[in-house]
């Protein structure tokens, strides 16, 4: 199963709580870059580890996160 993870990075508030939950440990705050708010934005390090559990999504407050199926 592969899956294709998108942030809304205008939504994304750099809360950090989805690089918490992904078992794999992909999900990362994006170092050297932020949104028009100041915010860093997590984005997927290595998206072909990515198993498509979606619980980067479920976690989030603000639904900045989406998962798809590949
Ligand atoms: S879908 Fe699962 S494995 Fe993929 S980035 Fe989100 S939490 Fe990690
Ligand atoms: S949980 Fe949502 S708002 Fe928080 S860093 Fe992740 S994508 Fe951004």
């Amino acid at each position: 199963m592969t899956a294709k993870v998108s942030f809304d990075r205008e939504v994304c508030k750099g809360c950090g709580l989805c690089t918490l939950v992904c078992p794999r440990g992909i999900v990362v705050l994006e170092q050297g870059a932020v949104n028009s708010k100041g915010y860093h934005v997590a984005v997927v390090s290595r998206p072909e580890e990515c198993i498509a559990c979606g619980c980067c999504a479920r976690m989030c407050p603000d639904s900045a996160i989406t998962v798809e199926k590949q």
